[in-house]
């Protein structure tokens, strides 16, 4: 598993980060940041969630 983010794409809503702020943060301007690109057990569920959560479509999972 590997999470991908599109921070061009981003909006700064941070649903992400309200789902797992171990796996995801965001900088000073809002625009996510991946933490773990591969999290595993609860974090990988949590961060399929976030993924499916964002409203812009910016994060994808590549397995
Ligand atoms: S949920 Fe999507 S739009 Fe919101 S901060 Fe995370 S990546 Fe950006």
């Amino acid at each position: 598993m590997k999470i991908v983010a599109d921070r061009d794409v981003c909006i700064g809503a941070g649903l992400c980060v309200g789902t797992s702020d171990t796996v995801f943060d965001q900088d000073d301007d809002g625009i996510v940041v991946v933490l773990v690109e591969d999290p595993e057990g609860a974090d990988a569920d949590l961060a399929r969630e976030a993924v499916s959560l964002c409203p812009s479509s910016a994060l994808r999972i590549v397995d």
